[in-house]
């Protein structure tokens, strides 16, 4: 049985940012009133939060996970924002390290709404079996230590938008567009006045620890169970259309050298449906797959120039190769 590599040792780092009294070391921002948080998932500059706010009106896009709410109602007291200005809780998609503090969090946002995709709203307003499919995958301990309790949100505040609505924040328009690939329930939100678009995990990750010289890193997340590779670069196509000046990734914040990432995403998602491919009648299919991810991605640091030696690169990439893994295999089995 595969493990899932330093989530069960690392589980105890979350609190690290609980207990970081000063909130301003969790938040960068970027100008058109964009502020990511670090939701002090796993490790420093994992997963973010993002606060958008506009003529004193207020949104989350993604909320981080319920024991990551703490962050980001500090973040709102440091902008100086009253929960009851936020107007949205925007969930790109229901994996819990973009949800799963949306019904906490909702607690304390008495005018929000919270827009989630159809194919996910039932499992914000009713988490059982999103607690059960997140239990099978972590054992009940990790998963308790990583996401805490989850809270339903109900209904009646539920905004379910089809693809390409338009939402008002303050001044601007947020359209909210389907991208299926790596998630059937996933959208991303496009902020049309500003030329950004804040892409969940639709447009891969792009850990900050991977930076070299300010050039960024980009690498496809395939977690499982509705990755699809066509749809996933269709969906890369359909983001970059809309000719973005910035994007914003939960895993991590701005990237900008975008045509060159998104060149580089697509390719990465088809060699990664190259190798499961290639691995799929291995009898040892899954120790394959994880072997040849590493490499790839390994080789993909060398010649992005990350200096980082074996043991570190394994340190940054091991939860995402298993959980990438873990994906492929789905997607093979539905083939
Ligand atoms: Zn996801």
């Amino acid at each position: 049985m595969p493990q899932l590599a330093g989530w069960h040792d690392r589980a105890g780092v979350r609190s690290w940012a609980l207990m970081n009294a000063d909130i301003s070391g969790l938040l960068t921002g970027f100008g058109a009133g964009i502020t990511a948080i670090d939701t002090g998932y796993v490790r420093p500059r994992l997963a973010a939060s993002h606060l958008v706010i506009d003529s004193g009106r207020a949104a989350f896009v993604d909320t981080g996970t319920t024991l990551s709410v703490p962050n980001l109602l500090a973040a709102l007291a440091a902008k100086d924002v009253d929960p009851a200005d936020v107007d949205w809780v925007l969930t790109t998609h229901v994996h819990l390290d973009h949800a799963g503090g949306a019904g906490e969090l909702m607690r304390h946002l008495p005018n929000a709404r919270c827009a989630v995709h159809p194919r996910g709203a039932r499992h914000l307003a009713e988490p059982s079996r999103l607690i059960a499919g997140s239990i099978a995958v972590y054992g009940e301990a990790r998963y308790r230590a990583l996401y805490g309790e989850l809270v339903p949100i109900d209904a009646a505040r539920l905004f379910i938008p089809e693809d390409g609505e338009r939402i008002r924040l303050g001044g601007r328009t947020l359209l909210l567009i389907h991208t299926p690939g790596h998630a059937l329930h996933h959208y991303c939100v496009v902020d049309l006045d500003h030329e950004r678009i804040f892409s969940g995990d639709t447009f891969g990750i792009s850990y900050r620890d991977f930076d070299v010289e300010g050039r960024e890193f980009i690498m496809p997340t395939t977690t499982p169970v509705h990755f699809d590779p066509e749809a996933l670069c269709a969906s890369v196509d359909r983001l970059m259309s809309y000719r973005p000046r910035a994007i914003y990734l939960t895993h991590y914040a701005e990237v900008r050298d975008l045509e060159r990432l998104a060149g580089e995403m697509k390719d990465r998602v088809r060699a990664f449906a190259d190798l499961g491919r290639r691995c799929a009648q291995a009898p040892d299919r899954g120790m394959k797959l994880r072997d040849g991810m590493y490499s790839m991605l390994s080789r993909w640091l060398d010649g992005h120039g990350f200096p980082g030696d074996r043991q570190r690169r394994h340190e940054l990439l091991d939860d995402d190769i298993e959980l990438n893994c873990q994906g492929i295999e789905v997607w093979l089995e539905r083939q």
